[in-house]
């Protein structure tokens, strides 16, 4: 293997050019030095909001001047830090920005409370006055907060005790993450190999089945020896949830939850019944699998491996990019030249080189290119990562040419739409001129398993999310044993009889970090079932609604967007529609197999 480049030695072509951000460091120093004044022209508004329609304009526009800065300074600094982690130079100006933006939003806290503490009848008089009219939006919703908002003695006990109330995820993080350990397994080579969070899915990924066994064994005996710890900190995260949102009269954490971005329960609850009603669907690939895989049933350890393990392509980059292109072509000319800008102007970080940060992702802000850094390895994963990220940028392109910066960051229950639209297209158009057999079933079989990831799974932790806050509203305790057999139940019924019963997976929950960050979960599976909406409409040649999506950023409500776009989540029922996606390309995926069977 040849050793990895230094950065230095890249062809630059092939980096991210952020000349484009900032022409120099001594550029960024100068802004950086400008913090100050921003921030004492939106201090200069404090404890004068309530004097007129005009200063809270003022107080506005000031936040909005200041955030932009700040956003810039961010942005450079990181891009700069991860293209290479062992420039020091670069470490030290994200700590700075870091640090002084932790230091000024301290400042600006005062904004929201001074706000929601004005008389009601002035707030909404100042709510409808034309001075105003471009940040009503933003007025409305701090005064729907409004209701949920206690008095100023309660809201400093509350913030006083913010800290002590995250101790549960704290924990759960530094026990998960720093003090559990992992036995040692016998890996594919007969050697013993220290099992951990990072190399545990590639034990899962094993073709030996015995490896996959050892791995899935080994991690969940250790989670089983910490069930009581780990079932008294999922306890204390969910209680902590339902007291919050009883002090603040939501009806249930559910809701106090799904406030922010003004989605209904019935959208939450709706999905579950749509998997319930398609759950067949999941059922019947796993016996598939059993089958293809040549067992009676599958053991969870056998949901990961490949079916066709001998199947790796080789994708150049610039047959990525060609190939990337031509799929998205079919959006139109606007799109197009958008896309031909993130190659031509170097938009992109494509290699790996010694010191980058791995994986992959599209970062920016208002006014600056959305930037995308990849770590690109020649293989199809390689090329869905880049249509992915391209997605995310595409998605920030045309928002921020469309929306003022004050409504141009869309919120992140459509965060994932325009990502996984790119990569329903790449497998459609990739699958569409695919004659070789075993291509098209690794095509397809990739596909099916972003559904089941995304889209089933996910859902069985919202399900069981959503239980769980339940059974907490009631005063039924969380105990180890209850959260067992909750869990194991709900597993059950979203694998089916393909899947044998193992007793070690109840143990699951105890290591799902998403169980802390309170009912997010479930915006993959509607973000996906989104996407997979979409997707089918411009593959029908309906393309307009998806460039309105894209431009629409966050003015408007995330649910109006969608419903926009043709994707109607209170009136329809997209997560059914994307489930019919994938019955097609399950029934596709039988048909090849059938034909690649030996003798055939
Ligand atoms: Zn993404």
């Amino acid at each position: 293997m040849t050793a990895l480049k230094t950065r230095a030695e890249l062809d630059p072509a092939m980096t991210w050019d952020l000349t484009q951000i900032y022409i120099s460091d001594e550029e960024w120093e100068k802004e950086f030095g400008s913090l100050d004044r921003l921030l004492s022209r939106f201090l200069g508004c404090k404890g004068h909001l309530a004097d007129s329609p005009a200063v809270l304009k003022e107080a506005l526009e000031a936040d909005d001047a200041l955030s932009l800065v700040m956003e810039r300074l961010y942005v450079y600094a990181h891009l700069k830090a991860d293209e290479d982690t062992g420039n020091s130079e670069s470490q030290a100006r994200m700590d700075r920005i870091s640090a002084r933006s932790a230091e000024i939003s301290g400042e600006c806290a005062w904004f929201q409370p001074e706000l929601l503490a004005m008389d009601e009848a002035l707030f909404n008089e100042y709510l409808n006055a034309d001075i105003l009219s471009f940040y009503r939006r933003t007025l409305e919703e701090i005064g729907e907060e409004r209701k949920h908002t206690l008095s100023d003695k309660e809201e400093r006990i509350l913030s006083l005790a913010s800290d002590v109330l995250s101790t549960p995820d704290k924990v759960f993080s530094l026990l998960n993450n720093a003090d559990m350990r992992f036995p040692e397994i016998v890996d594919d080579n007969g050697g013993k190999k220290e099992l951990t969070h990072g190399n545990y899915n590639r034990f899962l990924e094993s073709a030996d089945r015995n490896v996959r066994k050892g791995a899935f064994e080994a991690m969940y005996d250790t989670y089983a020896k910490f069930k009581n710890t780990l079932a008294a900190l999922l306890d204390s995260q969910v209680k902590t949830g339902v007291l919050e949102s009883e002090l603040r009269s939501f009806p249930s954490a559910l809701e106090a939850s799904l406030f922010a971005d003004k989605v209904p329960a019935g959208v939450y609850n709706g999905l579950i019944d749509s998997i319930h009603r398609n759950i067949g669907l999941i059922h019947d690939y796993f016996k598939f699998r059993a089958e293809i895989l040549g067992l009676e049933k599958l053991d969870m350890y056998d949901i990961h491996t490949p079916l066709l393990p001998e199947c790796r392509l080789e994708v150049t980059w610039d047959e990525a990019v060609k190939e990337v292109c031509d799929s998205l072509k079919i959006l139109g000319s606007e799109y197009h030249s958008a896309i031909g800008q993130a190659f031509e102007k170097r938009w992109i970080d494509v290699p790996e080189c010694r010191g980058k940060r791995s994986g992959a992702y599209s970062s920016g802000c208002y006014g600056t290119p959305p930037f995308m850094l990849l770590n690109f390895v020649g293989t199809l994963d390689s090329m869905f990562t880049l249509t992915h990220e391209l997605g995310h940028s595409m998605h920030s392109y045309f928002s921020d040419r469309n929306q003022d910066f004050h409504y141009a960051s869309y919120k992140i229950f459509v965060a994932e739409v325009a990502s996984t639209t790119n990569e329903l297209l790449l497998h459609h158009h990739l699958l569409r001129k695919a004659d070789d057999l075993k291509v098209r079933a690794y095509l397809l079989n990739h596909l099916i398993e972003e559904f089941r990831g995304t889209v089933f799974r996910q859902t069985m932790f919202a399900e069981f999310e959503r239980d769980i806050y339940a059974f907490a509203e009631e005063g039924t305790p969380l105990t180890a044993d209850l959260l067992c057999d909750h869990y194991f139940k709900l597993n059950q019924f979203y694998h089916g009889d393909g899947v044998a019963p193992d007793d070690r997976i109840r143990y699951e929950w105890s290591r799902i970090p998403h169980f802390y960050y309170d009912f997010y979960v479930y915006k993959y599976a509607t973000g996906f079932s989104a996407a997979a909406a979409l997707a089918r409409k411009i593959i029908a040649g309906e393309t307009a609604p998806y460039i309105q999506f894209l431009k629409a950023g966050d003015s408007k409500d995330v649910l109006d967007i969608m419903k926009d776009a043709g994707v109607d989540f209170i009136n329809g029922d997209p997560v059914g529609d994307a489930l019919e996606f994938f019955r097609e390309n399950m029934l596709e995926l039988r048909n090849v197999m059938q034909q690649l069977k030996p003798g055939k």
